[in-house]
């Protein structure tokens, strides 16, 4: 197989650009990269390639604010175009977004070698539509990057061979750590913007469609954020559906008492993150990334497909109603629980897990 031919890096949310960022820098000159369009705001997605130091996308598509069939069909459709005229040797996708299923199928339909990075997670919760997403996207991919060895053993326990698994760790690690790193000038910035003094503030982001699109559920998570502002300050970035769901519902008196901000830069979010007293949040990464800066997060789902940190770093909370007896005890204890968390190390590895995906990946293309 080649061993000059393009690597293709098909992403298109937040989360993908974060966790592919590290890769599509090792891979250099490799890379033809694409942006599919599924987060088109500047703040989702411009910004995150510009702070991340991303190059300009080879190809663009439009995928953004429609349903999930067509994010999946218009990114099908866009990539079998692009793939035509200039075929990749591999595609990498990350995660479970409608862009990484609809890149897997396109590789698919061209026969062309698919990695899936952050590989064999599972919620077991059929009602998410990304658990649905990542079944499919490890079972097209000819190589799953598995981050634990949990997810390892849930490809093996699903039939994949293990000759199409490796594990790596999470990039998520590395970029982290980077950003803590660098980010010293945006934590000042952020926390005296906003007047906040360490390991007294939450940070809150909430933007998953079983949270936002449900009036009563997002009244119930409000009032809830609500309650526990009134002990400790809250300050919420909040994203773009949750902001246009709050305006549908008329629901904005309920945010009075809350800080709400625009989605921040990653270096601005993570060095808030490192200096609060804890997260609140449906996000699947906040959940990993909690692992690194060492602070508990109370994870507002039903399920997770991240049970490495249950326990330790994150809380399930399975309904808006538990929100403040589960934060309470955390906001009273929290300089002994940070204590224990700075002395657990993170189940998703090292910094160098963006070395080991490029390493298996070359492994798999060059033979
Ligand atoms: N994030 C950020 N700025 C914010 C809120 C979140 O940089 O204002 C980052 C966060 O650190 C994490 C990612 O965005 O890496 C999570 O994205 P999201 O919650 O949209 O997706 P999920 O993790 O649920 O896939």
């Amino acid at each position: 197989m080649s061993r000059d031919g393009k690597i293709a890096v098909v992403l298109g949310t937040r989360p993908e650009i974060i966790k592919m960022a590290e890769i599509v820098r090792l891979l250099g000159e490799r890379v033809m990269l694409i942006h599919t369009g599924q987060h088109w705001d500047h703040m989702m997605s411009g910004h995150f390639m510009e702070q991340l130091g991303l190059p300009a996308p080879a190809v663009s598509l439009q995928v953004g604010g429609t349903t999930r069939a067509l994010q999946i069909a218009e990114t099908l459709a866009g990539l079998e175009q692009a793939f035509a005229r200039n075929t990749p040797v591999a595609v990498m996708v990350q995660g479970d977004t409608n862009t990484v299923v609809g890149g897997a199928l396109a590789a698919n339909a061209r026969s062309i070698p698919l990695i899936h990075v952050e590989a064999g997670l599972r919620s077991f919760d059929r009602a998410m539509p990304e658990e649905h997403n990542r079944i499919v996207t490890d079972h097209l991919a000819d190589l799953c990057l598995a981050p634990t060895q949990v997810s390892y053993d849930l490809l093996r326990s699903e039939g994949i061979a293990e000759g199409r698994i490796a594990m790596t760790g999470n990039t998520i690690v590395g970029t982290v750590e980077r950003a803590l790193h660098t980010g010293a000038d945006a934590a000042r910035a952020i926390t005296t913007r906003l007047n906040l003094t360490e390991r007294d503030y939450i940070v809150a982001t909430i933007h998953r469609p079983e949270n936002t699109d449900d009036p009563t559920q997002l009244a119930a998570i409000l009032q809830g954020l609500g309650t526990v502002a009134a002990s400790c300050p809250v300050i919420f970035p909040i994203h773009p559906r949750t902001r246009s769901r709050i305006a549908e519902f008329g629901l904005e008196s309920s945010t009075s008492s809350l800080t709400m901000v625009e989605p921040l830069g990653y270096d601005e979010f993570v060095a808030l993150c490192a200096g609060a007293a804890l997260a609140i949040s449906d996000s699947g990464g906040i959940q990993e990334e909690a692992s690194v800066w060492k602070r508990p997060v109370v994870v507002l789902r039903r399920s997770t497909e991240r049970p490495e940190v249950q326990g330790t770093f994150a809380r399930l909370c399975t309904t808006p109603d538990e929100l403040v007896s589960i934060v309470a005890p955390l906001l009273a204890d929290r300089n002994a629980i940070i204590r224990r968390l700075e002395a657990t190390p993170s189940p998703y590895g090292d910094s160098h897990a963006a070395l080991r995906c490029v390493q298996a990946t070359l492994e798999l293309i060059e033979g």
